[in-house]
């Protein structure tokens, strides 16, 4: 039966906007709103059994081709997240058979505006007369064991991923990964929620940062909703997967909290799998009951990878997307990309870009050229590390404070200056700034960014701040 969408026509600009909220994770911000946020509902067409068909249209045949080549599966894998039901879609051209839209999203595309917005718990969505549960804690379908390359550096968290993944609150109950950033960590949570959902479809996993929690919960206690967040976390799912847990430590409310969702999802044969940017026993701060916790399953490592593995890595990625990198080149770039293979990702991105641009090949020379202008040189002031120190110096607190978990003025106002001028001098992934403080959500750093920006037009004595650090820096 193929219905008109009166229904949810209110619900969804909501919905698509938390679709292309999680398409941020796969795709760049330009790519979306080219594409995918231009595309509008046509119809939805209720196929049984908890699948929908979603027709969608496209502003030419150009891009109904390109969308459908390029973002179907990525798209239908976040429909299906958002709506609860399998999603199926089907792009034409506004006028090209599918009948014309019969409404357009009127939203503008806003990103994620980060921590301290709404809670989202159980979202629920109207489609017809049936009412569909959403899990706003959804898996990255990006991420998967498939494209995640194994080296001596990551063998023994990639085999514990894999084992839990196989087995579920089995043997290895929690998993605790930790890792310096950008070292595959995030990537082997997805990979295992991932898994999970494909072997045995109807498995609810949750993935979510630390951050997350602890802002959901702050903000549960503002509205007096406390006993739905603890119902969500300690009855909906059977698999949590907790990403950068050490944001947690020094938040008594947090820690209680975590504490005994922790307990009752452990008692109760469900797997936790967590991660870190440093063992159990050097998060600073964290409650000596939750660490013991920590330490309860198996706690794995992951280094940074070897030169082969860089090169793997790199050549895998390069396959995946279609660009061919010379020998010669791989290897340049992963000698000089050490520590974090997120960076190699992104001088391989700029480096199609490049070549995509000027429509030349990639070559060593390119690469050098290329290099030079993304990856600050050793001396240069402009690094994480010096602008962390040059702000924290200013404001008078310490580098530390600015990694911290706490919210208070005195350090989140620090704290978003110093990730606008991280990202204004590096220009860092915002992934990747998210990680050098203190391991935070990369919507938090785009909601930084566009903050100081704000500030700068409105408010004199940010902008004095901001232009007093620069001549420092
Ligand atoms: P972390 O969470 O440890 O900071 P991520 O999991 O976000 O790091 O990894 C950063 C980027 O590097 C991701 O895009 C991820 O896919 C990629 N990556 C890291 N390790 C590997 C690996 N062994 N194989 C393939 N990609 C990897
Ligand atoms: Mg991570």
């Amino acid at each position: 039966m193929r219905t008109t969408l009166d229904v949810d026509k209110n619900r969804w600009p909501e919905l698509w906007q938390q679709t292309c909220q999680i398409l941020e994770n796969h795709f760049p911000r330009e790519t979306i709103r080219t594409w995918i946020y231009s595309l509008e509902l046509a119809d939805t067409e209720d196929l049984g059994q908890n699948r929908m068909k979603v027709h969608m249209a496209a502003v030419n045949e150009f891009s109904a081709n390109w969308v459908r080549d390029k973002y179907r599966r990525e798209i239908e894998f976040a429909l299906t997240q958002v709506t609860g039901s399998e999603c199926e879609l089907v792009v034409a051209t506004r006028d090209g058979g599918q009948g014309a839209p019969v409404y357009a999203p009127p939203v503008e595309y806003v990103a994620n505006q980060g921590s301290g917005g709404a809670v989202n718990t159980g979202t629920v969505l109207h489609t017809g007369n049936r009412q569909i549960g959403s899990n706003d804690n959804p898996v990255d379908v990006r991420y998967t064991f498939e494209n995640f390359v194994v080296g001596a550096s990551n063998q023994f968290a990639h085999a514990s991923a894999v084992a839990v993944s196989e087995h579920p609150a089995r043997q290895y109950n929690p998993l605790f990964i930790f890792s310096p950033p950008g070292l595959g960590k995030t990537h082997l949570l997805h990979a295992i929620g991932n898994h999970l959902i494909s072997k045995t479809p109807g498995t609810r996993v949750a993935y979510l940062s630390a951050e997350k929690f602890v802002n959901e919960m702050i903000d549960s206690i503002q509205h007096n909703r406390m006993s739905q967040f603890r119902a969500k976390y300690r009855d909906s799912y059977d698999v949590i997967l907790i990403d950068d847990i050490q944001f947690i430590a020094g938040k008594s409310a947090s820690e209680e909290e975590f504490f005994h969702t922790f307990n009752t999802l452990h008692g109760s044969k469900r797997q936790i799998v967590m991660t870190s940017d440093r063992p159990p026993k050097e998060i600073e701060g964290l409650e000596a009951r939750l660490r013991t916790r920590f330490e309860w399953g198996l706690v794995s490592d992951i280094r940074p990878p070897e030169i082969e593995t860089r090169i793997a890595i790199l050549k895998s990625k390069a396959e995946r997307d279609d660009i061919y990198v010379p020998d010669d080149v791989a290897t340049f770039l992963a000698s000089y990309i050490k520590s974090n293979v997120r960076e190699l990702e992104g001088v391989l991105v700029k480096l199609q870009a490049h070549a995509s641009m000027t429509g030349a090949e990639i070559t060593l020379d390119m690469a050098k050229t290329t290099l030079k202008t993304s990856i600050p040189e050793e001396s240069s002031h402009f690094t994480v590390d010096s602008i962390q120190n040059t702000v924290s110096k200013y404001f008078r607190i310490t580098p530390k404070d600015l990694k911290s978990p706490s919210r208070v003025k005195k350090f989140s106002m620090p704290r978003q200056i110093a990730m606008f001028l991280v990202r204004k001098y590096t220009g860092l992934p915002v992934e990747t700034i998210g990680e050098y403080f203190g391991g935070r959500d990369h919507s938090t750093v785009v909601y930084a960014l566009q903050k100081v920006e704000e500030e700068l037009e409105t408010t004199p004595n940010i902008r004095e701040s901001v232009e007093a650090i620069q001549d420092l820096l």
